[in-house]
């Protein structure tokens, strides 16, 4: 009996029937470092797999910082061969598990399935806390049966599956008013340990559904535009973080090897390259995959965006941290022919965001970036299915939270990428797109 129960675990994949450990962060610290040439930052990523390291942000050139987490046991051979080369070493974070004890509150579980709207202008969902994946998805499914305001509609279609069987949910939200309209497409949650990404995406959603401030931009937005949104694009690793925090990659098995996990955002079908920023290894955080689109979750995104692509006029992918707004291409240092008009967008909700916390968003395009990363889905978005302004977001925040941003900050961080979103979508409108 107790053979045919391993059988089937093996079968099933042993973390469906067992709980998985909680891995604790106890020691690890994070490092800025600043290298001085690009053959020390080569020598750098090249000691990733041998210390463990785990690389919060990568430098956009010479002399930029790059935060890296390393474990107690690997500190002292990684310093000393940090030694070796001509940086500068600083600590950033003295201890990760204090600072995720301190900061990160766990998700909450809030079923929307048989519950009525709190008033006309709200859901009742609450937008100060992190939600685990089944809650977000019941709470989609509640709004198609809401009455919302001003007519407006949302619908939920299934995207399909993760490897682990969840559903990957896509909710569009559109008005009755104006013209016909194109599409923007939002995703959020792709790496699976930044949790304000999906929680940004859902206070996107509440607010253009019920639109609570009665705010004329949401208007115009939506009389420009129709919004599909999802929230959780690499669920299985977004559940995997309440026992191990800091994961980012989805939770496949590779085969030939017993590390799990290819980083989604190395994996899109276009100009797909592991040494361009990923990595052949499927034990590195930035395991590019066997071969391109080769991950369910990232099937989900491109097969919705090649049949429905030519319908969309941007399509905006949330991440955080490091507070930057950025544009293709990702794989190569030049620039696509239309940047002019992608950088000047970008400009205008960078700006919106200023006027609301006066927090810096930096506009990133491949000529600052000198260190590209191939297989992204903004390049995809861009160049795989031919949507004009597409873009990859960092929210906050710069370093001293990371990926732990607290759940206070989760209102202000949302609000001023929904303020820059509305102002994006008005440039875009204004220069002829929408119609
Ligand atoms: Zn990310």
């Amino acid at each position: 009996m107790l053979v045919s129960i391993g059988c089937i675990c093996v079968l099933f994949q042993l973390a469906l029937c067992l709980p998985s450990p909680k891995v604790t962060y106890n020691g690890h610290k994070v490092l800025e470092i600043l290298h001085k040439t690009e053959d020390d930052f080569k020598k750098l990523l090249s000691m990733e797999l041998k210390f463990e390291l785990d690389i919060w942000k990568m430098p956009k050139h010479v002399n930029d910082s790059m935060y890296v987490r390393v474990g107690p046991q690997h500190l002292e051979g990684f310093v000393n061969e940090l030694g070796s080369l001509n940086t500068v070493v600083s600590t950033l974070v003295e201890d990760v598990q204090q600072l995720i004890d301190t900061h990160s509150s766990p998700r909450i579980h809030q079923s929307h399935s048989n519950r009525r709207a709190v008033n006309a202008r709200s859901s009742g969902m609450d937008l100060n806390s992190y939600h685990i994946h089944e809650s977000i998805n019941n709470y989609l499914a509640f709004l198609t049966t809401q009455v919302l305001p001003n007519d407006v509609v949302a619908t939920v279609e299934s995207l399909g599956t993760s490897v682990e069987g969840r559903n990957v949910q896509m909710i569009k939200i559109s008005s009755p008013y104006g013209a016909p309209k194109r599409g923007i497409f939002i995703d959020g949650g792709i790496h699976a340990r930044e949790w304000i990404a999906p929680a940004t995406v859902v206070y996107v959603i509440e607010h253009l559904a019920y639109n609570p401030k009665n705010d004329s931009n949401i208007y115009s937005l939506l009389s420009h535009f129709d919004v599909y949104l999802v929230p959780v694009v690499n669920p299985d690793g977004y559940e995997y973080t309440k026992d191990v925090r800091l994961w980012r990659k989805n939770r496949n098995t590779n085969s030939g090897s017993s590390c799990v996990g290819v980083d989604l955002n190395r994996n899109f079908p276009f100009q797909w390259n592991p040494a361009v920023g990923g990595s052949t290894n499927p034990c590195s955080d930035i395991y590019s995959g066997s071969y391109k689109g080769s991950e369910p979750e990232t099937a989900n995104i491109v097969n919705y965006l090649l049949n429905h692509g030519s319908e969309f006029d941007a399509y905006l992918t949330i991440h955080s941290y490091g507070q930057m707004w950025l544009y293709p291409w990702g794989y190569t240092s030049a620039l696509p022919n239309d940047y002019l008009d992608l950088d000047a967008a970008a400009g205008d909700a960078v700006a919106a965001i200023k006027s609301l916390h006066r927090k810096k968003y930096t506009i990133g395009s491949s000529t600052n970036t000198l260190y590209a990363a191939a297989g992204g889905s903004d390049d995809f978005a861009k160049g795989g299915a031919g949507i004009k302004y597409a873009y990859t977001i960092e929210l906050r925040d710069t370093g001293a939270y990371g990926f732990s941003l607290p759940t206070s900050l989760i209102q202000p961080t949302a609000e001023e990428f929904l303020a820059g979103f509305l102002a994006f979508a008005e440039n875009i409108f204004n220069n002829g797109y929408g119609k």
